[in-house]
Parts: structure tokens; C-alpha cells; sequence
């Protein structure tokens, strides 16, 4: 994994005697592609982390893991020596938000849609991966919340952050660069991997479908897409990305229309032609299609957009 760099202890013992030669440890790394000009992005084993920066300092979007906060400070300060102006935050889940309080540290001011301060400050089990989540500390709660779209002009730049609530999460929000060219859409795309969708926290297959119907209306051909996970990717990745989702909430609402059940669904090999490309990521596509099953309307035949 390009997230971990994994390191024999055969040196390292010389200057920590009292661990292992034999064993191996994982250290958090943190790598920076150049996304245009003044965007980066740091990929640190969680989800993607967009730094915008320049004169007036940093403008930061997710945080990765509380365990990644090192890497991503090394990778922040190899980008700008500026301070962290803000934190925003796409959605709630850890892998986004794990590091606010360090980055908060740091002085910056954290924002997010209101559902995320909502979900971080009182704890959430998410119920596909049956996993109960604390409540976050205050130092990692969003200063400030929103529920409508705004605009901060930064670095002589205008940035758009787009609410697209009860697609992956019922907290969702994207950002676009109009003069840039460059949106980051958090975990409403997973590059090249089934997605997880949280239902446990308001999320939905036509929420996810809905807000990347949204946000292909925003870009062209050359615009950079940052996506929650994977890697940087295009308006054509986006498109396929979209398409697939619609084959699948299809083929699902098929099946249910014939009442299948989710093994006989499975037992027909329904998304063989998908498997090698998406079934790679962390949900294989057995995993996928439980998840958001039960979201999956009935029929769909009726409805002229969803
Ligand atoms: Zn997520």
C-alpha cells in the first residue's frame, strides 16, 4: 500500500534496543502529488487531504487518521511554511476527520456542515461495519457550521463549498475551484472502488448519484478531481464512476422487483464485468451490494430523476 512504508527493524534496533530485530513496524507516510498550481494533495492512508495555499496561508480540507497527524504535518510543512487558516472537513467519518485537533492546534479555525459537528460530537456505531465510534473531543469539533453553500476568497482565489447532504454521509460537502479548475469531492467518489455509503449516518446510493450528477455539471475536460480515496482522477473517471452506480442501483432494483434475495442476486454473478476494476478497494463486491441493498428502491421505471 502506497499509504505505509514498511520498515525492518534491522536498523532501527541500534537506535531502539529494547524492540524486536525480527519484527516490523508500519510508519505513517504521507506522500504529496501537485494537483494545479496552488493545490496539493496528501495521500496518507486515509482519506485524500486537499491543501490549498498561498499568501494569506492554508486552507485545508480532512484531516486523515488521528495516527497519520505527524505525516501529514511533515507533508503540510513540505508544501507551505504558512499557517493553517482552515480545516474543513467533507463529511465526519475518521479518516477524515482524525487529525481536526491537531490541525486545530496548529490555530486553525474548523468548518463543516452542521451534521458533521453533529455526528462527531455525540459518537455514531456505524452500522455496516458494526463499529461504535466515540464522541470526538472538543478540540476536533467544527468552530464554525453551515448548511448552505458559501464562498471564501483566499489566496486571491474564490473557493465554493457545496453542501450535498444524504449522499455518503448526511454531512457532505464538496469544494470547487472555479478559476482553478480543481473540486474535491470527498467520499462522494471513491476512485476505482466500490464506495462505501454510510446508511447508519443518512447516507444513499441516489444522494451519491445525485451529487455527482451535481458536480460533473461543474467540470470539463481538463478540470483535476481530487476523490475521497484513490487517486487523482478526471472528469472521465467521474462520469464511468456515476454510470457504474446507476448500472448497479438498476440491476439491484431489478432483481428486487423479481423478489431475488441478495444471495440469489449474488449467485448470478450480476457485476462480473465490474469486479476486477472496483471489487479491489476495501469493499469487496459482495460487501458493496449488502451494504446498500436495502436503500435500493423498487422501481425505478417511474421516476424521471433521481
Ligand atoms: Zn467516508
Amino acid at each position: 500500500m502506497h499509504s505505509k512504508l514498511i520498515m525492518t527493524l534491522a536498523a532501527c534496533a541500534l537506535l531502539i534496543p529494547t524492540v524486536s530485530c525480527a519484527e516490523e513496524v508500519e510508519v505513517p507516510r504521507a506522500d504529496v502529488v501537485n494537483v494545479r498550481g496552488p493545490i496539493s494533495m496528501i495521500q496518507a492512508g486515509g482519506g485524500n487531504i486537499g491543501v490549498f495555499s498561498g499568501e494569506d496561508g492554508v486552507f485545508m480540507i480532512d484531516s486523515s487518521y488521528e495516527k497519520n497527524s505527524a505525516a501529514v504535518k511533515a507533508a503540510l510543512k513540505s508544501i507551505h511554511d504558512g499557517p493553517v487558516k482552515i480545516l474543513m472537513n467533507t463529511h465526519w467519518h475518521q479518516d477524515h476527520t482524525g487529525g481536526n485537533a491537531h490541525i486545530n492546534e496548529m490555530g486553525a479555525k474548523l468548518i463543516a456542515h452542521k451534521n458533521v459537528k453533529k455526528r462527531l460530537e455525540t459518537g455514531q456505531r456505524i452500522e455496516a461495519f458494526d463499529r461504535l465510534i466515540e464522541p470526538a473531543e472538543e478540540a476536533a469539533l467544527p468552530e464554525e457550521t453551515y448548511l448552505e453553500a458559501n464562498e471564501i476568497i483566499l489566496n486571491g482565489q474564490t473557493v465554493k463549498i457545496i453542501p450535498a447532504p444524504y449522499a455518503h454521509t448526511d454531512g457532505d460537502s464538496y469544494v470547487y475551484w472555479p478559476d482553478l479548475n480543481v473540486v474535491q469531492t470527498g467520499d462522494l467518489f471513491f476512485n476505482g472502488r466500490w464506495p462505501f455509503i454510510d446508511y447508519s449516518s443518512g447516507g444513499d446510493i441516489y444522494g451519491v448519484i445525485a451529487a455527482t450528477d451535481q458536480i460533473l455539471m461543474l467540470v470539463d475536460d481538463e478540470t483535476k478531481i481530487i476523490p475521497g480515496h484513490g487517486p487523482l482522477a478526471s472528469k472521465a473517471d467521474l462520469e464511468e464512476y456515476n454510470q457504474v452506480l446507476r448500472n448497479v442501483a438498476d440491476r439491484v432494483s431489478t432483481a428486487k422487483s423479481k423478489e431475488q434475495s441478495l444471495n440469489e442476486f449474488m449467485a448470478t454473478s450480476p457485476l462480473a464485468e465490474y469486479e476486477e476494476e472496483w471489487g479491489g478497494g476495501f469493499l469487496p463486491t459482495y460487501k458493496f451490494i449488502r451494504i446498500i441493498w436495502d436503500g435500493v428502491t423498487l422501481d425505478m421505471s417511474e421516476e424521471e430523476d433521481f
